[in-house]
């Protein structure tokens, strides 16, 4: 799978160049991601693709205010499944979803992101428990 990527301001929705640098015609650091995802390998690549959006100006454990992930894996039956998981610390959201090879849904979660604790494993949701 191939991508591509387009950074937008949040703010004036200027194209930016950088993620991590504020937005050059108002100084906004809020971003919206584009990502254009170009299917020329069909479906054979199962890939996993990552995102987040970086406030630079917060301290480094508070700079990841969001982040996606689109991913496909395997499951214990053989099937592949899609899967997309968005954290927003701003918007205090959690969603997860994963669909079968079929397009059903099979797992949905939305949630707000402070009620998604304890999970064990997911350490970005956990910047204040310690
Ligand atoms: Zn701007």
């Amino acid at each position: 799978m191939d991508s591509e990527q387009q950074i937008f301001c949040g703010n004036c929705n200027q194209k930016l160049q950088i993620l991590s640098e504020p937005c050059e015609s108002c100084g906004s650091v809020k971003k919206n991601i584009v990502l254009e995802l170009v299917d020329k390998f069909e479906f054979e690549l199962k890939d996993c693709l990552d995102g987040k959006v970086i406030n630079p100006s917060l301290r480094s454990k508070d700079k990841m205010r969001e982040k996606f992930t689109f991913g496909a894996s395997q499951s214990a039956n053989g099937d592949w499944a899609e899967k997309t998981r968005i954290i927003n610390r701003d918007k205090d959201y959690y969603f997860e979803e994963v669909k079968n090879s079929k397009g059903e849904i099979i797992h949905h979660s939305e949630e707000k992101l402070s009620d998604h604790k304890g999970h064990g494993t997911d350490k970005f949701n956990n910047p204040t428990s310690h």
